[in-house]
Order: structure tokens, then C-alpha cells, then sequence
């Protein structure tokens, strides 16, 4: 590129400017060549690339999880934050060690516990940053490029990305209203094995699946488990909403009475604060060794100050009176999204009825593709995720993904308003 070029472009631009752009893209054509193979398969989410427009004022967003934090005790834990840097700086603010604190790990095993994981030891407990990264860690102990994983279908975005960067085959098994179909997981199985593909486990959000809603039957949770057991494949359980469900007791995890099968993967993201980016991994005791070492060789260590900030939390607050917050909280906007749509939505449409979690997924007739709703949605004033980004294959999606976690009732209500006229006049095409 020459200058001559640059100054028709850009024309006002300054002189040093224009280097530097000229700079930037020499370096770029040199580095080209550089990327590794698994880079190019790493995306940005589709729900990141809506992150922004979802800032956009007087845009009802319906597409970000993210979850309600203004009924959190700001004013103390402010308070709290700023005790444990004044009394225990010299500890927090230093490195730690690999697999977390002990103080936290401990606390870990009680929360699992509010779940019915009974029998967890501090010792094969992992702290990561966020579950995100228990994922990575465990598809890079696991997998090999062209090695399978089974995913749910539809399955969480960010995992299909992670799965992805590590040249992994992903191989989605159908749900039903009850979650995976025990029988079409054999099969898929037998037929992966049959030509000779290794499956490594089964990634699994067995309770609310994000993105749609949808949760494992009790009947059908030891079933997986002993599907995947017969066949040598190990479990990935992420279970970051398992304890806000709306009505009644949690269902037990995979992992509860099977420790040696199951990756439980956990997260304080949905039930206290995402941006302290503190979740962890409960990973089978002949397991722990490679799985800490590689979390250790990523991080070096959990965040110091945020492992005691969750441990003064779980330690001084009330965080179980909390969830039945949350559990109130995103039961009524939930509600409030199933009342809107049945008012407001065009015939032909159905969506599932979550007992928890943040999302409901909604299916439009077949053959009408969301993604190129997204578009006049925005026009509309309201953003929703389109069913695509929930599946390893790039078809067409007649799907898409509504979150009532960040939003409030009327805001909810005034979102699916927007929308319903966007899908009718898809319908009609
Ligand atoms: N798993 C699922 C199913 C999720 O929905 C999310 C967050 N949206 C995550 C994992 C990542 O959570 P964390 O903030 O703990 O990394």
C-alpha cells in the first residue's frame, strides 16, 4: 500500500497516521502466514457480536444472559472488598496457588452440596476463571484435532467456540421436552464408534440448558450416565443455573452419584457476580493431576482478591437466601416473558416453559430462518439470538433465543410487543 493510496482514502488524515496504518497492514500481510490451524477456527460469538448493539438506548435487549446483579448488597460488598485488601493485602493481592484456596474449595464442596453432590473433596476441586475456562482446560486434557465431542442440540455458544478452537469434531444429539433422547445418544455412539471415531464425553447442561430452557428429565439422568459408562466416554456437566430453579428442589446433578465418570463443572457467574470470573471444576480424583496442571499452565493461579471476595461472601452473607432471590426474581420475568408471548405472538409459533434458568427458545415455522430477523428486530427496537449460533453446523435456523434474565417485567413485555409483528410479517413472506 502507498501513500498515494492511503491519501485518496483517507484523505485529511495525518502523516503519521497514514504510517501507521501502513505499518499495521504490512505487519498484517506479514503475519498472515503465521496462524496456527486452530486459529482460524476460533469465532467471535454471535452473542458478543450483539453485545454491542444491545447498548444501544431505547433497545429492549432479549439477547444477553446476563444476570440481575442490582439485588446484590453493593454498599457491603464494597465494604467487604475493600476490608480484605486493607487487613489481607499482602495474601490477596499476591499470587496463589494453582488450584485455588483451600478456604474456597471448602465452600465450593458446601454449595455443591445445596445441589446433592454430597460426597465432593476440597482436593479435586478446581477453581478456574468462570466455567469458561473449566471447559477449555478440560478439551485441551481430552481432545485431539478430528477427536469427538457430543453436544447437546441446541448447546451453549460459548462451548461450541471453545470446542471448536481445538479442532474438535462436534456431534449434536437431538432433545426432546425431556432433554437428550437416551436412545438416539446410543445410536449416535454406535455409529461414531463404528467408524472408529474416539469420542472423548458428552457436554451437557442437564439443568435449564442454555440456550433452551430445556432440562433432563429425572428418569433420564443415571440413563446418560450409564450410556456414557458403557461406551468409555466421560461426562462434562456444566451446571451454572442448576440452583435457580423456580419451583421446588433442585434436580440432583449427573455427578452426584457418580464421581468417577463425571466432569461437574460449576459457577458463581449466575449466582453471585460473572465479572469476578470465579467458577471451578469438580473433577474425578484419578483425573485431578492432569486437570490442575493444565489449569495451573493457563493462569498460573485463580484471582486472588475475587477468591476471597466469594469466600467472605459465602462465609459472612446470606448467599442461600439470596438464590431464593434470584429464584423469585427470574421466575417472574420468566413468567412475564411466557404471558407476553401467548398475548402477543402470531399463530404457528410454539416456545418451551423453562423451570429455571435465564432463557426460553422459541421455534417459528419450518423453513423460516431467524437470522435475517435480527435485522428488522433491530429496527423494531429489540435484539434477540438467532437458533444458528446454538448448533455446530452453519444451517439455517427456524429458531431463536429469548433471556429474561437482565430485563425487567414491563421491559420484557414492550420487547416481545416489538418482536411479535417482526415474526408475523416473516410468517407471512
Ligand atoms: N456454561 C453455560 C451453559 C453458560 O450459560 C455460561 C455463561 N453464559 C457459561 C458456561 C460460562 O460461565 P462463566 O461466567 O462461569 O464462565
Amino acid at each position: 500500500m502507498t501513500h498515494e493510496t492511503l491519501d485518496t482514502a483517507a484523505g485529511h488524515l495525518p502523516a503519521e497516521a497514514l504510517e501507521a496504518i501502513e505499518r499495521a497492514a504490512t505487519a498484517a500481510h506479514r503475519h498472515e502466514t503465521l496462524f496456527s490451524e486452530r486459529a482460524a477456527n476460533i469465532k467471535q460469538s454471535a452473542v458478543r457480536d450483539v453485545f454491542d448493539i444491545s447498548l444501544r438506548p431505547g433497545l429492549v435487549s432479549l439477547a444477553g444472559g446476563s444476570p440481575y446483579l442490582q439485588s446484590l448488597p453493593l454498599d457491603r460488598l464494597g465494604q467487604t472488598a475493600a476490608a480484605i485488601i486493607a487487613e489481607e493485602g499482602l495474601t490477596a493481592l499476591q499470587y496463589g496457588g494453582g488450584q485455588g484456596t483451600e478456604e474456597l474449595r471448602t465452600q465450593i464442596c458446601e454449595v455443591m452440596a445445596a445441589e446433592g453432590i454430597l460426597d465432593a473433596d476440597p482436593a479435586n476441586v478446581v477453581i478456574t476463571a468462570g466455567s469458561q475456562s473449566a471447559q477449555d482446560v478440560a478439551t485441551k486434557v481430552f481432545c485431539n484435532p478430528g477427536d469427538v465431542i457430543l453436544v447437546e442440540d441446541p448447546t451453549y455458544v460459548g462451548a461450541l467456540n471453545t470446542f471448536e478452537a481445538y479442532q474438535v469434531q462436534v456431534e449434536p444429539v437431538p432433545m426432546d421436552g425431556d432433554g437428550i433422547v437416551p436412545e438416539l445418544l446410543e445410536a449416535k455412539i454406535a455409529t461414531l464408534q463404528a467408524e472408529g471415531k474416539a469420542i472423548k464425553f458428552l457436554y451437557t447442561i442437564p439443568s435449564f440448558n442454555n440456550p433452551s430452557g430445556i432440562t433432563l428429565s429425572a428418569e433420564r439422568r443415571q440413563r446418560t450416565v450409564d450410556i456414557c459408562r458403557e461406551a468409555n466416554i466421560l461426562i462434562l456437566e456444566d451446571n451454572p443455573y442448576g440452583l435457580l430453579r423456580f419451583d421446588g428442589e433442585p434436580l440432583t446433578p449427573l455427578r452426584a452419584g457418580n464421581p468417577d465418570d463425571v466432569i461437574y463443572m460449576g459457577s458463581f457467574s449466575k449466582i453471585f457476580a460473572p465479572g469476578l470470573r470465579i467458577g471451578w471444576a469438580l473433577v474425578p480424583a484419578h483425573l485431578q493431576r492432569r486437570y490442575y496442571l493444565a489449569a495451573e499452565a493457563v493462569t498460573l493461579c485463580p484471582p486472588t482478591l475475587n477468591q476471597m471476595l466469594v469466600s467472605a461472601y459465602l462465609r459472612d452473607y446470606d448467599w442461600r437466601d439470596q438464590i431464593v432471590t434470584y429464584r423469585g426474581l427470574y421466575k417472574e420475568r420468566c413468567d412475564a416473558m411466557l404471558a407476553a408471548l401467548a398475548e402477543f405472538m402470531p399463530e404457528g409459533l410454539s416456545w418451551t416453559n423453562p423451570e429455571g434458568g435465564f432463557f426460553i427458545w422459541v421455534t417459528l415455522p419450518e423453513g423460516v430462518d431467524s437470522y435475517p430477523l435480527l435485522r428488522t428486530a433491530i429496527d423494531a427496537g429489540v435484539i434477540f439470538i438467532p437458533g444458528a449460533a446454538f448448533s455446530p453446523s452453519d444451517e439455517p435456523s427456524n429458531k431463536l433465543r429469548l433471556a429474561f434474565s437482565a430485563v425487567p417485567p414491563e421491559s420484557i413485555r414492550e420487547g416481545v410487543r416489538r418482536l411479535a409483528p417482526v415474526l408475523r410479517e416473516a410468517i407471512a413472506a
